[in-house]
């Protein structure tokens, strides 16, 4: 597991490893602005591809236009499944976003 190195500097002991945003380096500062515009951009395409999805799963007459929940984008299974970062339905184990979008 990655641990942060601001995780063991700013432990208070308490199993705390939140930093008061002040208290970042520059460093640290420019590293999640970083991050941010980075998956910024990931989810801006994910909205994309999961709208052409939605279409193509209409267009296909799987779901409804309309409808605002729907099952998996990437096979047929009708729900999700578990609390892992998978769907644990047999034979779907596609990701959260493959169920509900961004
Ligand atoms: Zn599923
Ligand atoms: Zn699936």
């Amino acid at each position: 597991m990655l641990v942060p190195f601001a995780a063991t500097s700013a432990n208070d002991g308490k199993g705390s490893i939140m930093k008061n945003t002040a208290e970042l380096t520059r460093e640290q500062k420019r590293a999640f602005a970083r991050n941010r515009s980075e998956l910024y951009e990931i989810e801006q395409r994910l909205r994309e591809v999961y709208q052409t999805a939605r279409e193509r799963l209409a267009e296909a007459e799987w779901i409804a236009p309309t409808t605002e929940r729907f099952p998996c984008i990437e096979c047929a299974c009708e729900d999700w499944e578990g609390s892992a970062n998978r769907c644990e339905t047999d034979g779907c184990g596609h990701p959260g976003f493959a169920h509900w979008g961004v």
